[in-house]
């Protein structure tokens, strides 16, 4: 394989451990990052699990560490989207605002988007006071805000904006679907509010600039008054970019380890840092494996 033949699109752990792995191979990865390195773990509050870190580690600290290895390993990352991804002649073509690039293999490492809810009314005008992470959000003080959703993103949310400002927690479920420690860390936190069995219909802003959001608990009308709103329903893969036809050949591709889909993007329950990094790594042998028998 010459140079440039692996392209990987997204530099979240996944792809930023299948880059490491091919670099110390002897491969040229090209990797295309359409906003931060790190992707979701740039929000993570504290990563326990993520062998090496007694004590655990922050997310953006972790991405910090990441980001030195790439560059100790001289590997360049292309901030672009990439709009299309289409495979024909044997070649993969990635195209982005500015670039068009072919490959023999190709590593979507792309991650998942926040999974939108119809169940709530938002008006158009507050849709920029709506947020589906906190990455963009530490910054932030006395202000309040409320986390809908149940799960650890929601959770570990709530942990991380409680150091600086007031959180309400509303699930509109009666159970909980995060960690017990995260949920017990949340009810001894004097910042976090946790409501259960609260479903909220309509978000719109009141004359005061404030977020009002409709709820019903039970049997009950209650208004809750907020500066900012975060989504956190869960997510969901994101492989816009796959044009029709590599949709057809994915199979194919895959068959022949041409393609390969690693870390969250594979849509499974259970998604965790630990898993993206060793689906990168796997991947990014056998590519290199490949290449040595050739
Ligand atoms: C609040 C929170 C706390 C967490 N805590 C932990 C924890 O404690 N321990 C743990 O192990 N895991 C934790 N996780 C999960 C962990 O962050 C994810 O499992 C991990 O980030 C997945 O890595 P990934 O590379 O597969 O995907 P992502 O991190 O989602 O990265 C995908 C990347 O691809 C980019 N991308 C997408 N589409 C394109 C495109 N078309 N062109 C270019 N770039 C593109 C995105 O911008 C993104 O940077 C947490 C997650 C959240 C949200």
């Amino acid at each position: 394989m010459p140079g440039n033949d692996v392209i990987i699109i997204g530099a979240g752990p996944a792809g930023i451990a299948t880059a490491i792995q091919l670099k110390r191979s002897g491969l040229n990865p090209i990797v295309f990052e359409k906003k931060n390195i790190g992707g979701l773990l740039n929000n993570a509050n504290l990563v326990e699990n993520y062998p090496g870190f007694p004590g655990g580690i922050t997310g953006p600290d972790l991405v910090g560490l990441f980001r030195k290895q790439l560059e100790s390993f001289e590997i360049d990352i292309i901030y672009e989207q990439v709009q299309s991804l289409d495979y024909n002649n044997e070649l993969f073509t990635a195209i982005t605002e500015s670039k068009i690039i072919e490959s023999k293999a190709v590593i979507i490492a792309s991650g998942t988007q926040s999974r939108l809810s119809n169940e709530i009314k938002i008006s158009g005008k507050i849709r920029n006071r709506i947020y589906y992470e906190v990455a963009d959000l530490f910054e932030l003080k006395e202000k309040n805000i409320a986390i809908i959703g149940a799960g650890d993103a929601a959770f570990d949310y709530a942990l991380n904006l409680a150091r600086n400002n007031n959180i309400t927690i509303l699930n509109r479920a009666g159970n909980i679907k995060c960690l017990p420690l995260l949920f017990d860390r949340a009810k001894s936190n004097n910042s976090i509010k946790y409501l259960s069995q609260i479903q909220v219909s309509e978000i719109f802003e009141t004359a005061a600039n404030q977020l009002l959001l409709k709820c019903r608990n039970k049997s009950e009308d209650i208004d809750i008054i907020s500066d900012y709103v975060i989504l956190a329903f869960g997510r969901e893969q994101l492989l816009d970019f796959m044009t029709e036809n590599l949709l057809k050949e994915k199979d194919e591709l895959q068959r022949k380890e041409l393609l390969h889909f690693v870390g969250d993007v594979n849509g499974r329950l259970y998604r965790q840092t630990a898993i993206a990094v060793g689906e990168g790594v796997l991947a990014a042998m056998k590519i290199a494996g490949k290449n040595r028998t050739k």
